[in-house]
């Protein structure tokens, strides 16, 4: 285990990186006594709802239990894709070919739909689109990553470049991967100013925004009307929405026995000479590879730094603890980053389902769009515009990821137990892979 002190830049700090340009806010003015649809969650999802609700004239109050932008939208590493994680990720495996071809639609759709909000509403988000590299773990995982790109370039349509082992400094300075594939079309983003921008998109629109509301319990509608308790009094609504995704709790318990929150960890590193950065990412792609327990790390959009994810072992731990996990990780991929320390070090997270699928439904008059599985940037702020389409009953069709069937496990009520024993397993099988690998 390193020594910390020689990891921790002086004034670090466990906020995220993205915060320092825009941290979330407060707006703990008073709680409309009514309104004509709640929105409990003020990530992408329910920001994107309220927008586009506003827009089309409807009295609409987002409420969070924190501050606007505390849960996993601020925190995340900001890359943008379009139907990756269905095929890498292996959802698709477990659904018929009809089906995943309208998911692989709606993914690309969500992509698109991003891109086309950025650009026509001019949100200041420092999208860049310069793609994305996946590095093969062990030698085997080239040709599974060439067999994926293959996959994704005929449902998605998106380009993708082999990049065999001897190629790999084109693309990043390391012999830590057995070479890999870039598909161009990928992105990233700024994620908190992303997140701000929205905020203000939706306040523009005319829609409510409350922090620190904690929604805790929705009573069933009677004459049209839920009775909403929050933390700071009660609301009447027509209508209710869930997007709370990792962050999910017992206000819905539905919701909660199908959502397993995943915690993910990223670092940032001190400010690098620009001639390092370049040796390291000189494309400025977004970094990730084919490990179960997989790691993703990009440039900080002004390119002044790296940004480095993944998890520092099976058990949460905190952010004083993970730091220098996660360097000891980036320095095993790229070795040339030694002596260069930590700034930030903070975790967010993740809504994972059983089927590895997002879903939009409505369950006991109560609707809900989660579940991101860990690529929601697009994902969510899709899900959440397309519930606000239905609920103003303008959608050309139904959403493929809204399906009556949101599995649940019998074994979990909200408490995942299992986490360790599966993320102790995945870091076990990832390391025997290697170890077998290198000795040919
Ligand atoms: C560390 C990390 C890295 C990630 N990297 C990427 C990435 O690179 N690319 C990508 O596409 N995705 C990534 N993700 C996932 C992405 O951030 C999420 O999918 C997305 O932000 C989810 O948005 P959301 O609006 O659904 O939920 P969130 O942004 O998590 O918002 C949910 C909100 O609900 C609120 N809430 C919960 N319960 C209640 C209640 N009862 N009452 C009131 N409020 C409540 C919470 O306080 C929270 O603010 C990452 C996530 C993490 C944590």
């Amino acid at each position: 285990m390193p020594d910390p002190s020689s990891v921790l830049a002086p004034g670090f700090t466990t906020n995220p990186y993205w915060w320092d340009a825009a941290p979330p806010e407060a707006a703990r003015e008073a709680l409309p006594e009514k309104t004509d649809i709640l929105v409990v969650g003020s990530g992408y999802c329910g920001l994107s709802a309220a927008a586009e609700l506003a827009r089309n004239g409807v009295d609409v109050t987002v409420v969070d239990a924190e501050e606007l932008g505390a849960g996993a939208s601020t925190r995340s590493g900001g890359m943008v894709s379009s139907g990756q994680k269905l095929v890498i990720g292996g959802a698709i495996k477990g659904v018929d070919a009809q089906r995943m071809e309208r998911l692989l639609e709606d993914s690309l759709a969500s992509y698109e739909h991003l891109k086309t909000l950025i650009r026509e509403q001019d949100l200041d988000a420092d999208l860049a689109v310069l793609g994305r590299y996946f590095g093969a773990h062990v030698p085997s995982h080239y040709d599974r990553l060439r067999r994926q790109g293959e996959l994704l370039a005929r449902h998605t349509g998106v380009t993708v470049h082999e990049i065999p082992k001897a190629r790999q400094y084109e693309v990043t300075k390391t012999d830590f991967y057995h070479g890999g594939i870039v598909i161009d079309d990928y992105g990233g983003l700024h994620p908190a100013k992303y997140h701000r921008a929205l905020r203000r998109l939706a306040a523009a629109n005319g829609a409510t925004l409350r922090s620190h509301a904690p929604v805790l319990k929705v009573h069933p509608a009677q004459d049209g009307v839920h009775l909403v308790e929050t933390g700071r009094g009660t609301i009447r609504a027509r209508e209710v929405l869930f997007g709370t995704n990792g962050y999910t709790d017992k206000a819905q318990p539905f919701l909660q026995r199908r959502i397993v929150p995943v915690r993910s960890y990223q670092i940032a590193t001190e400010p690098l000479p620009p001639e390092l950065m370049a040796e390291i990412n000189p494309g400025r792609r977004m970094i990730t590879d084919s490990k179960r327990e997989l790691i993703y790390t990009r440039p900080a959009p002004d390119g002044s730094r790296i940004l480095f994810g993944g998890r520092p072992g099976a058990f949460g731990v905190s952010e004083e603890e993970a730091a220098p996990r996660l360097h000891a990780q980036m320095l095993k991929v790229w070795p040339q980053l030694a002596g260069y320390r930590v700034t930030h070090c903070w975790s967010g997270k993740v809504g994972m389902t059983f089927d590895k699928i997002a879903h939009m439904g409505r369950h006991d008059g109560v609707n809900y769009a989660l579940g991101c599985n860990g690529n929601g940037v697009a994902l969510m702020t899709y899900l959440g515009h397309q519930s606000a389409l239905k609920l103003l009953g303008k959608q050309n069709r139904t959403c493929a990821f809204d399906d009556p069937a949101f599995p649940a496990n019998p074994l979990y009520t909200g408490n995942p137990w299992f986490l360790p024993i599966v993320s102790g397993w995945y870091h076990l099988l990832d390391g025997i892979e290697r170890r077998l690998a290198s000795r040919g």
